[in-house]
């Protein structure tokens, strides 16, 4: 979840007291890192993915599927071969925030060759392997967006017990060892973002309204320990959260590109970014949140009030006194702006921004667009510094910058080359959730990097208003989106180019299934744009076979054929024994959902609601041989 810099942690007080120097400091240190390669061209395509997984332990007897504690001692192991050597590690082990979390990346990143997509679904399974090798027996690895009883009673193991008064979320529900202990980031920006705030954080979720929900749904938060303060904030109706974990304590699959260039890198930033609530709606797997059933899908609201660090002036709930700025979102949430020359017209949202970083951007060389995208993030302060960090030389290093970059987390980051490496301009798309398969993830994953391919071969434009693309998020996260919403989306998008005379036409209201499978003659779809663009380059008959039992996933969740994860497991708690219809998953259905859950990864439990008897050959994919020989996707032109 970003940066993970060495050293000791300085309080909040002294953090904020700072802000200034870390700020300044950093665009000082983008600027001279733009100057020096700004021009930097002729990186080739290269892509990976990361996976967040949960490790569980479960009590068979006893029926209970518990969050295990022991990621330290499983990186320490898990990073082993990188230590010794970085190159031969076959993948990339990372905290992340739950001490129940691992991050795994791809040793390598994959290339520009076709065939590289016949390999993504086999390393990740590898990945699994790696794991899963160092576990207890009755421990058990999953890769699930929220873990349903997260914050319910004892959910730990070994048992912790939270501590409303200490530590640093003080929360009524999360006990401090669940935060990632062995790198004191984790805790830091806590205990940071509660002080910062002023108070807790709040997350309130509108919950499911099932047959025995009470109404109002009203919780008594004494029960907990609250001295009234969550009362207070808990919203009728919806499940109250107050910690950061509720958020950052869930998993993602993420995807990074490496561009060409600058343009390459910008333009690919603002094209993916109309794709992100799509993508967040279509990968939806969150229902449950702290024991709950909601009344939405997908954990992004959930991350971004887990990490709402605005003061309650900065919220515009307050006059400004003492701050600068109302800031309308939390730090993590949806992109404000486009970066590019395209996206010019659609940058319909007022920016929030500093005006001397800005100004200073725009002395030091950096156009508007991009100037303004680096001081709307710069509004934010730092919000963990390490006391070794504090002095550097803006030449040549970068942590200032990536210090309120990396805490910036929104649906795509725009990254510039890290000081002192040999990677080119980069792009992260970060909204979709995990899935339980590691076919359904590759195949998430191969979708949006071909998706990169179709836009750039055939020069597309997805381009929408900003406001659009937030309205489309809210959308996103609703129950059952893919099926039961409509997307603003852009129906000229083969038309590249420079925004039509009448703006309101460019767009409209279309249905995922639309948006992914075509709406009669006037609409393609993604599916078919891949599809032809795949036929076009020729692919070998392997990747063929791989690629095409992806868009099939794509293509059938779309329609409604097969059911999103979040779908999927509504129904299943909805159809167990001790589920009261009261939107409480008690522990006993949330045991069973695991194991279920558990054996779908494996292949053991057919899902056919799910998968629609899906998948690639277990065999394991490789390269083929003559590597040299298969195309490559790297400004391919496909024929039209
Ligand atoms: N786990 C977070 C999520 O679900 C992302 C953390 C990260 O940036 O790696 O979005
Ligand atoms: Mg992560």
């Amino acid at each position: 979840m970003g940066l993970l810099s060495e050293g000791s942690p300085l309080s909040w007080p002294e953090t904020k007291r700072l802000a200034p120097h870390v700020q300044r400091h950093g665009i000082e240190q983008f600027i001279n890192q733009f100057r020096r390669l700004k021009e930097r061209r002729g990186d080739s395509l290269k892509w990976g993915d990361e996976v967040e997984y949960m490790v569980l332990r479960l009590n068979r007897e006893a029926r209970t599927a518990r969050l295990s504690l022991r990621s330290p001692e499983l990186l320490d192991q898990l990073q082993a071969t990188e230590r010794q050597d970085p190159s031969a590690a076959p993948s990339l082990w990372r905290p992340e925030y739950g001490a129940y979390m691992v991050e795994g990346t791809p040793g390598q990143p994959y290339g520009s060759i076709v065939s590289f997509f016949n390999t993504v679904e086999s390393n990740m399974r590898a990945r699994r392997r790696e794991v899963e090798a160092i576990l207890q027996p009755d421990e058990i690895l999953l890769s699930i967006t929220s873990f349903p009883r997260l914050g319910c009673g004892v959910f730990t193991d070994p048992p912790c017990y939270p501590t409303p008064t200490a530590g640093s979320s003080q929360s009524l529900f999360i006990p401090e060892e669940v935060i990632f202990p062995a790198h004191p980031r984790f805790a830091t920006l806590t205990r940071n973002i509660r002080e910062r705030r002023g108070k807790k954080v709040a997350i309130n979720m509108p919950i499911l309204v099932d047959e025995r929900t009470p109404r109002p749904f009203i919780e008594d938060l004494s029960q907990y320990g609250d001295d009234g303060r969550s009362q207070r904030a808990a919203l009728p109706d919806h499940v109250y959260m107050d910690a950061m974990a509720f958020g950052m304590g869930c998993s993602c699959l993420q995807i990074t590109f490496q561009a060409e260039n600058l343009l390459e890198a910008r333009r690919l930033y603002d094209q993916l970014n109309p794709l992100c609530p799509i993508l967040l709606a279509l990968t939806a797997a969150s229902p449950v949140h702290r024991g709950h059933l909601l009344d939405t899908d997908c954990r992004w609201d959930v991350i971004a009030m887990s990490c709402d660090c605005r003061t309650d002036q900065e919220r515009g709930l307050e006059p400004l006194t003492t701050e600068r700025f109302v800031i309308p979102k939390s730090r993590y949430g949806s992109t404000d702006s486009y970066i590019s020359e395209c996206g010019r017209p659609y940058n319909d949202v007022k920016l929030v921004m500093d005006e001397e970083l800005h100004a200073r951007l725009r002395e030091g060389g950096i156009d508007d667009l991009l100037a303004a995208h680096v001081a709307h993030l710069f509004v934010r302060e730092p919000i963990s510094l390490f006391s070794e960090k504090i002095e550097q030389d803006d030449s040549v290093d970068m942590d200032h910058f990536e210090n309120i970059q990396s805490t910036n987390w929104q649906t795509m980051r725009f990254k510039p080359p890290p000081a002192g490496s040999n990677i080119g301009w980069r792009v992260e798309f970060r909204p979709c959730e995990v899935q339980l398969t590691d076919f359904e993830n590759a195949a998430f994953v191969c979708f949006v990097v071909l998706l990169t391919r179709v836009i750039l071969s055939y020069k597309l434009n997805f381009l929408i208003p900003i406001s659009k693309v937030d309205e489309n998020m809210k959308r996103a996260h609703r129950k059952d989106a893919v099926l039961r919403e409509k997307f603003w989306f852009r129906s000229d998008f083969l038309c590249d180019g420079s925004p039509s005379m009448d703006a309101e036409q460019e767009y409209s209201e279309l249905t995922i299934n639309e948006i992914f499978n075509g709406k009669g003659d006037e609409f393609p779809g993604l599916v078919p744009l891949v599809s032809h663009y795949l036929n076009a380059i020729n692919i070998d008959a392997d990747t063929r076979c791989t690629t095409g039992q992806y868009l099939q996933l794509m293509r059938r969740r779309a329609s409604g054929e097969l059911q999103t994860t979040a779908r999927w497991m509504r129904e299943f708690i909805a159809g167990h024994a001790d589920y009261q219809r009261d939107s409480v998953v008690p522990e006993s259905t949330a045991f069973d959902l695991m194991v279920a859950c558990h054996e779908v990864t494996t292949g053991r439990r057919p899902a056919p609601a799910l998968l629609g008897g899906l998948g690639t050959s277990r065999t394991e994919n490789h390269l083929p041989a003559a590597i040299h020989r298969t195309p490559s996707l790297y400004k391919q032109d496909a024929q039209t």
